[in-house]
């Protein structure tokens, strides 16, 4: 497994694979990988011939009392997770090398950042699309990979790719969970061991969600109602937001007459999580 941390010398190794003909996969992570991410990396290999990791903590896409500091890191893991899945290379820029001295420029889909994650993160999108437009123009892959786990950042980098005409086609990836259905995150090692155990709610209140939505239930309301209920049956979970929106605009929905997101954020104490489904309306 080769890792570079300077611009210059992945951009080498990049226009050497591309003189040969490789095509490239590329899977943008924050690090200390788990098996969502390595779904993604086995899906990129499976495309591709070549795939990038990059295992970069984006500053930018941290407000200021988040986890910034304090995100988990092990980056020998990492690089083994990364060989075994089928990585080629892994990307570790440093915060200098990524933003230089005096960053001007960022890329804000502000239509798709300001519902859902975007109400309690104000400019976190701004800094997501900004460092992966810059990681676009640094690997020029031919697909990049993001986990359907993100669905807002998932949507959000799809209509910059489209609105910006960029050469690279987006792939999502279904969630990976662990065996009780909490959606798998870097930040659950932040949970106690009884949050962790409550933690289960988010997924099942998502099912209860679901299985009324598959019963006919139309009413948006309705639905936020089902799981507003199953969490705050949960004394340690606090709920951020639960919407329901449509899957391509992000608005929010009333009533439910075409493909939706469910998408729900819970607090336990300081750690947040999220979690979310799509609903497909048969036409
Ligand atoms: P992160 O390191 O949290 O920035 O995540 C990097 C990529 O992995 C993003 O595209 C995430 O959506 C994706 N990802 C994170 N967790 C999961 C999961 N449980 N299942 C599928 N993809 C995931």
């Amino acid at each position: 497994m080769e890792s570079f941390s300077s611009i210059k010398d992945i951009k080498n190794k990049i226009s050497q694979w591309k003189s040969e003909g490789y095509s490239i996969g590329f899977v943008p992570t924050m690090g200390y990988l788990h098996e969502g991410h390595t779904s993604l990396i086995q899906r990129a290999k499976k495309d591709n011939d070549k795939v990038i990791v990059s295992i970069f903590v984006n500053p930018t896409q941290f407000g200021p009392n988040e986890d910034l500091d304090n995100y988990p890191r092990d980056l020998e893991r990492d690089t083994e997770l990364c060989t075994a899945n089928g990585g080629d290379v892994i990307f570790t820029p440093s915060a200098k090398e990524m933003y230089g001295d005096n960053p001007c420029a960022y890329v804000d889909i502000k239509e798709l950042s300001q519902e859902l994650c975007g109400a309690s993160r104000p400019g976190h999108f701004r800094g997501v699309c900004t460092v992966v437009l810059k990681l676009f123009n640094i690997i020029t892959p031919d697909r990049a990979y993001f986990g359907e786990k993100d669905a807002q950042q998932l949507a959000i980098i799809k209509k910059m790719v489209l609105d910006l005409n960029l050469p690279v086609e987006i792939i999502g990836c279904p969630i990976v969970r662990e065996a009780d259905g909490l959606a798998k995150s870097s930040r659950n090692t932040y949970l106690s061991n009884e949050q962790r155990k409550a933690a289960v709610v988010l997924s099942q209140s998502l099912a209860l969600a679901k299985t009324s939505l598959e019963n006919g239930e139309r009413d948006a309301n309705k639905i936020i109602s089902i799981i507003n209920e199953k969490i705050s049956s949960e004394p340690l979970a606090k709920v951020d937001y639960i919407q329901v929106v449509d899957l391509k605009s992000l608005k929010t929905v009333n009533s439910i007459t075409d493909d939706i997101l469910v998408a729900i954020a819970v607090h336990f104490d300081k750690t947040r999580l999220i979690d979310n489904f799509s609903f497909q309306i048969k036409k």
